[in-house]
């Protein structure tokens, strides 16, 4: 049997907080308790809100909570190459589209929409509205257009044909809840989903899955808020013949007034609480660990 390869995935787009040293630390405890190993994949395929400096505090931090990678991290936005391949692939395959709507474009049409037919859009499971533009129904030449007008698009996977591509249920295995589960993967949720943008050939959804199986992952150990996204990954991992995961979505770390940390609140970042004289002890004690 192969070794058990479990990795931790931070954006270097800001300070790092409780939840993420929770992440971190459950996949060193998991990674020891499986006898695997610990990857360090830093997610920085927006290379204006990830920095240098930022990625170097990060690092600090990861140190003084005691992680030790068993790789030398991988850094995303030294692979766009791989991932443009993957992009060219997807094409090959007539799954890809280019659209123009920003998002300020979206909402405005969702809200006209809605107030002009009392009739709710659809929205994607994090809440945000499933594509209204027509560009998926435009011919090979006026999508091409698109493209070469100098204007921003989105690249985003035609979900239909995609599903039609696999015509397969999509399942994944869970062990979020203690138990493993088979879980029914509903990628059609997501409707069109962004896979690449003018200017980088990648989003979050392709970057991760691609890297994950680059790296040989075999766990995925994650926050909650990214179950939903799962039944993208295993949509892309079918699509492109990539390996199948185990996926523990585990617990979320919250403040007092029960909302999810954000990287913008200072009181739980781990460089605050550091200064402010609070122990890697103290950390693990306080999330449980
Ligand atoms: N980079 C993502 C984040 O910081 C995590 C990605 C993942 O674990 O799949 O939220």
């Amino acid at each position: 049997m192969t070794k058990p390869v479990f990795r931790f995935a931070p954006s270097s787009n800001g300070e790092l907080h409780l939840g993420h040293a929770y992440s971190a630390l459950l996949n060193q405890k998991m990674a020891h308790e499986y006898g695997g190993k610990l990857l360090l994949r830093i997610e920085d395929i927006d290379t204006v809100r990830c920095t240098p400096e930022l990625e170097a505090r990060m690092l600090e931090d990861l140190e003084w909570l005691g992680l030790q990678w068993d790789e030398t991290p991988r850094r995303q936005s030294e692979h766009f190459d791989e991932y443009e391949k993957a992009i060219s692939r997807l094409n090959e395959f007539g799954l890809l589209y280019p659209s123009k709507l920003s998002r300020s474009e979206i909402k405005q049409k969702i809200s006209s929409f809605e107030e002009d037919t009392g009739e709710f859009w659809p929205r994607d499971p994090d809440g945000a509205p499933l594509y209204p533009g027509k560009e998926r129904e435009l011919d090979q030449c006026s999508q091409k257009s698109i493209m070469e007008s100098g204007t921003q698009y989105s690249v985003r996977l035609h979900i239909h044909k995609a599903l039609k591509r696999i015509n397969k249920q999509l399942v994944w295995h869970e062990t979020g809840s203690g138990n493993f589960e088979s879980i029914t993967a509903m990628p059609s949720l997501w409707g069109d989903v962004v896979v690449a943008r003018k200017d980088t050939p990648t989003s979050y959804h392709l970057a991760c899955t691609l890297d994950d199986a680059l790296q040989g992952i075999t766990h995925i150990v994650r926050g909650q808020d990214l179950f939903h996204a799962t039944a993208i990954h295993r949509l892309l991992q079918t699509l492109l013949d990539l390996p199948e995961p185990t996926y523990h979505h585990h617990r979320l770390i919250r403040d007092k007034t029960g909302r999810k940390l954000s990287k913008s609140e200072k009181d739980t970042s781990i460089r605050s609480l550091r200064e402010a004289g609070v122990t890697q002890a103290d950390i693990k004690k306080r999330l449980n660990l």
